[in-house]
């Protein structure tokens, strides 16, 4: 592995922390270190800032033509793809998943910087017409500034990407943290961005924890904007923080996604796409369909179905090409889902499968969890509201259209749903009435980098994505010139 180890990225140098200390990451299916990373602290965090806020005051990047932003993102997608095999080997030993699943993540990370290497440049402002004779008015847009850029452990570099690339492609300056125990990925795609070149102090990582060093990027004054994604908790700590000096923030907080299916559907289809749903990356998915609603007519079917296919999920380490689904990402995440599957039997679920650790051999190190699927499920219940991330499914019964859309928007989140029908108006109106970002009909999981991705309600604030991901970065100046200017007398 060539990897730049205990170091970090400050104004164009390699640099150790302040602190001199360094932190062990370990690869969840073994406990096994794989890399030993700088240990940020505040004071990094904070010349990191200086660095940033000094390069966007300089103008240079901002400056820099549109088509050349583009050009340098250009190059960083192809850095990632000729670097594919070693960023997904990275991805797979730092959080477990199977390696198929990382290389997939590297194509949709390097078409992410290609879309928004070609949006650069195209957004051109408009002229609008001004209501007062001889004037013109202009509106374009500009970076916001410098950009604080915090991102989770569950697609490391995925969500760093949806960050990075607007944020440059926009004119911005950046200083990105990644999780604390995931951050091999987006160290290695530092190297590629210091490869592409774009100047000193535009990009900069931090490394350390999120309450010392996340916070300082969150509370700094030369700060711009936050952009974050991660659990509610500390979702709402920083809205609280950005409002001390009124920042932009874009938020991505995660759901607890209703995956709605109608007895018309395509059962044999859904069922295997309801496993795929919710125990991808064992359940640590923002998007998971973590929530099964099913018509009451086939809902003792499809669960049995269900239970028989989760039977039969592989466990095991991320590269053997057999292993279908990796551990959890820590003992204490592990700690976390063992402690709502709890809450769930005492609330009265039905546990039909799983609910323990794996009893294999092989297992052992890991911080593993076999597939769970809870029934009896209601809607009041914790289990059924809160976000558990991890291989845990929870199914409720529906008796009509109506009460189906109901209980799907029985939640504070609102992120993604799915909804499984062969009657398409119908999936029509259930996809209006459902409040999320994203309705799925018939198909789970698919997001591109040309459709917007965020959520309703608790689930965010803000898009990333798509030309609204590139406009999340961007502030919107109205330029008014009066083209005969002549005194008005207001004043005599
Ligand atoms: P966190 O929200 O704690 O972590 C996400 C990122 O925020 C990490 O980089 C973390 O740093 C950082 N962070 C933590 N505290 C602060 C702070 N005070 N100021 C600034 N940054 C901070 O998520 P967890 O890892 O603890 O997971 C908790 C839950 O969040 C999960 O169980 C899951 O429910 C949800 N989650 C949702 C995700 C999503 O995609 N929406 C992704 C991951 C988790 P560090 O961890 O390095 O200390």
């Amino acid at each position: 592995m060539t990897l730049k180890q205990g170091l970090m990225f400050i104004n164009g140098e390699w640099v150790e922390s302040t602190s001199q200390k360094t932190r062990t990451i370990i690869n969840p299916y073994n406990q096994a270190s794989i890399a030993e990373v700088a240990e940020g602290i505040e004071s990094d965090a904070e010349a990191a800032i200086k660095a940033a806020r000094t390069a966007f005051d300089s103008g240079e990047w901002r400056t820099t033509p549109a088509n050349e932003r583009g050009r340098i993102l250009f190059n960083i997608a192809a850095f990632i793809e000729r670097d594919k095999e070693e960023l997904a080997r990275l991805e797979t030993l730092d959080t477990g998943k199977t390696l198929i699943e990382s290389r997939e993540d590297m194509d949709t990370i390097a078409g992410v910087f290609q879309y928004y290497a070609g949006l650069a440049d195209k957004e051109g402002g408009e002229i609008i017409a001004s209501p007062i004779a001889n004037a013109s008015s202009k509106v374009i847009r500009e970076p916001v500034g410098v950009c604080a850029q915090i991102t989770p452990w569950n697609y490391p570099l995925l969500q760093a990407a949806w960050k990075i690339a607007p944020a440059l492609a926009a004119g911005n300056t950046i200083v990105i943290k990644p999780s604390e125990i995931t951050p091999l990925t987006t160290i290695k795609v530092t190297e590629l961005i210091e490869e592409a070149g774009p100047p000193k102090g535009v990009y900069n990582l931090v490394l350390g924890p999120g309450a010392s060093v996340g916070q300082t990027l969150a509370d700094h004054p030369q700060v711009d904007l936050i952009s974050f994604t991660g659990g509610i908790d500390t979702g709402k700590k920083l809205m609280k923080s950005a409002a001390n000096h009124v920042k932009n923030i874009a938020l991505e907080l995660g759901g607890k996604n209703p995956n709605i299916v109608f007895a018309d559907a395509d059962l044999e289809t859904a069922v295997d796409q309801a496993l795929n749903a919710v125990f991808l990356h064992a359940g640590q998915v923002c998007s998971a369909g973590a929530r099964l609603l099913v018509e009451d007519s086939i809902h003792d079917w499809f669960v049995e179905q269900l239970t028989e296919r989760v039977k039969r999920i592989k466990l095991g380490d991320g590269f053997h090409e057999e292993t279908q689904s990796g551990p959890l990402i820590s003992s204490e995440h592990r700690t976390k889902v063992e402690r709502y599957v709890e809450i769930g039997k005492q609330e009265g679920a039905k546990l039909v499968i799983g609910g323990q650790r794996p009893d294999h051999p092989d297992l052992q190190d890991g911080f593993f969890y076999e597939p769970t699927i809870f029934t009896e499920c209601r809607t009041d219940m914790q289990i059924v509201q809160e976000e558990v991330f991890g291989p845990v499914l929870t199914v409720e019964r529906f008796h009509s259209e109506k009460e189906a859309i109901d209980l799907a928007n029985d939640s504070i989140y609102g992120l993604a749903g799915a909804v499984w029908t062969t009657d398409l108006k119908k999936a029509e109106r259930v996809a209006s009435g459902c409040r999320m970002g994203t309705v799925w009909i018939n198909d789970f999981h698919p997001y591109f980098a040309q459709a917007p991705w965020g959520g309703y309600k608790q689930s965010g604030i803000g898009r990333e994505l798509g030309k609204t991901g590139l406009e999340e970065y961007t502030e919107v100046k109205h330029i008014y010139q009066n083209t005969q200017p002549e005194p008005i007398h207001w004043f005599k």
